[in-house]
């Protein structure tokens, strides 16, 4: 068994062969995935029937991107609204993607950090846990969880990629840590070291498919089925058996989400 914490599975790159790229999922043992969806991106939300139809059980997410951060200049009120909705819409059991990007720096930095801080207070006031995207900028994204999250924020750093410095930031705030395929990069040595000392129970991993897929898949679409080399690696480096740490990964993704799940079936009852 295995688990997709964060994959774009509405993205159009998988129109055409959704079933196929749920079934391979299966077939490798990834038997949990959440679906990330564009709050704003009305594409997205036409395709999440076929992707409850290809993979029932999965989970989504919807936030606006730091690259949409743009659009929301002098009305960041319209933001909230927007996720609002679209939370509502697929049930989300959490907010994301959402953050802070210096690296492209689509949208000004206090517009990014505004539109971050809105829906990090949506977040709490919703208390659902959120995915965080964030590069280039992780003082400023601590810094923004910290005021606008105000102690309520619960959530997890999505492709962390970050030195054990950040890492104990994200973990001292009671966050979890999501590993992407990067980490089976032949330069990725550094990310590894860091790797093997998180702490177990706060471990994800991640494809961010159709993004950034792992070796040996390198520069193709990436899909949940590759996450097993990303487990493969982390294993690797932690001195743990890929069962041991598939195992691990799946029921911190419960407990992740265990308490947004009470919540959406107390919702239905009522
Ligand atoms: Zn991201
Ligand atoms: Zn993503």
């Amino acid at each position: 068994m295995a688990i997709d914490s964060h994959c774009h599975l509405a993205d159009a790159a998988f129109e055409g062969d959704l079933a196929a790229v749920a079934s391979r999922a299966h077939e490798a043992g990834v038997t949990d995935a959440v679906c990330i969806l564009s709050s704003d991106t009305e594409e997205e939300f036409a395709r999440v029937d076929a992707v409850r139809a290809a993979w029932p059980g999965v989970v989504f997410a919807t936030a606006i991107h730091p690259h949409r951060a743009g659009e929301y200049a002098g009305r960041v009120a319209d933001a909230v609204r927007v996720v609002r909705e679209a939370v509502t819409r697929v049930s989300a059991l959490l907010l994301g993607e959402m953050g802070l990007d210096y690296h492209y720096a689509f949208a000004p930095r206090d517009l990014q950090r505004e539109v971050f801080a809105a829906q990090i207070a949506l977040a709490v006031e919703l208390d659902l846990p959120v995915a965080i995207h964030t590069r280039e900028a992780t003082d400023d994204t601590i810094a923004v969880l910290r005021e606008a999250g105000a102690g309520r924020v619960r959530g997890v750093l999505h492709c962390f990629t970050g030195t054990a410095e950040d890492a104990r930031a994200a973990l001292d705030l009671g966050f979890y840590l999501s590993i992407p395929g990067i980490v089976t990069f032949p330069k990725a040595g550094a990310l590894r070291e860091v790797v093997a000392g998180l702490p177990a129970d706060r471990l994800l991993v991640e494809t961010d498919a159709p993004y950034l897929a792992p070796v040996p898949h390198r520069g193709k679409r990436n899909e949940p089925a590759f996450v097993v080399e990303t487990i493969r690696q982390v294993a690797a480096a932690r001195g743990e058996t890929f069962d041991d740490l598939s195992r691990q990964v799946r029921s911190n993704l419960q407990d992740f989400l265990g308490a947004s799940r009470v919540d959406t079936s107390v919702k239905a009852v009522v």
